[in-house]
């Protein structure tokens, strides 16, 4: 890969957007649209930080905007998400080796639930797979900053729906085999590469998305979000 300098960092909600904002050095804001991006700069890495808004197509349009304003050389997706593998708590974090989007369905055409049109096997969700040298560059920054055993790797699962629902939880992590379920990932996984551009999606886990401690989300968001920037910003500068 060529070296990285400019790094794209997207979260959807404001509280994500401001644990890493508080890193930046230079700090610029530019307003597009209804979209908020800030720029600035974590070592020697310009980075672009932008809000993008709560579900999928929020999350695209955009990521698809920071790419033909910024070209930048990474894209990485930071924020909550809903904990559905076995053991996971909150504050764990899971970095999503494949995305997919569990809502995704034409299953009655005879395809797999998942399957996007994408790729040669219907009978098989689409995935979308993060760059495994960033993957891998960041499992071993977060091994300053988290124990090894909040650390978990794997497939995230992306709907535009909020989970929150035992019943339903059990069946994303069954169907898709997925560790962790929230509302972008696989949605800027998706535009990431089709633009051929090579992208990361981490979450940390704000609630176990069974109804548990969905009423506490807003609460866990802010403290969880933390937890993820400062790991987070110590792979920015080292990319
Ligand atoms: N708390 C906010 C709304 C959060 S929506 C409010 O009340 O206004 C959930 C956000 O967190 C999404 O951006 C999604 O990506 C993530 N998320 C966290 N837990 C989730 C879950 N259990 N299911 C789906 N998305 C979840």
């Amino acid at each position: 890969m060529t070296m990285i300098s400019k790094i794209a960092v997207l979260g959807a909600m404001e509280c994500e957007v401001e644990e890493v904002k508080r890193y930046l050095t230079n700090l610029q804001e530019q307003v597009y649209k209804d979209l908020k991006i800030f720029t600035g700069n974590i070592n020697n890495k310009f980075i672009i930080l932008s809000q993008t808004g709560i579900g999928k197509v929020n999350a695209a349009l955009n990521c698809q905007y920071i790419i033909d304003t910024f070209t930048p050389d990474v894209i990485i997706n930071i924020g909550v998400a809903g904990g559905i593998g076995k053991g996971l708590k909150v504050g764990d974090i899971v970095i999503g080796n494949s995305l997919i989007q569990h809502d995704f369905d034409v299953s009655v055409l005879g395809y797999a639930k998942g399957y996007m049109f994408t790729g040669a096997d219907k009978d098989k969700p689409t995935k979308y797979f993060s760059d495994k040298n960033i993957a891998d560059k960041f499992k071993s920054s977060l091994l300053n900053t988290v124990k090894e055993n909040k650390i978990y790797e794997g497939i995230i699962a992306t709907g535009d729906q909020f989970v929150s629902d035992k019943k339903l939880k059990e069946e994303i992590n069954k169907t898709f085999n997925a560790l962790a379920v929230e509302m972008e990932g696989a949605a800027i996984a998706q535009v990431a590469t089709r633009n051929k551009i090579p992208f990361l999606v981490t979450r940390v886990i704000s609630d176990l998305a069974d109804g548990t401690t969905a009423e506490y989300q807003n609460v866990f968001e802010k403290e969880t979000s933390q937890i993820l920037a400062e790991a987070i910003k110590k792979v920015l500068a080292d990319l």
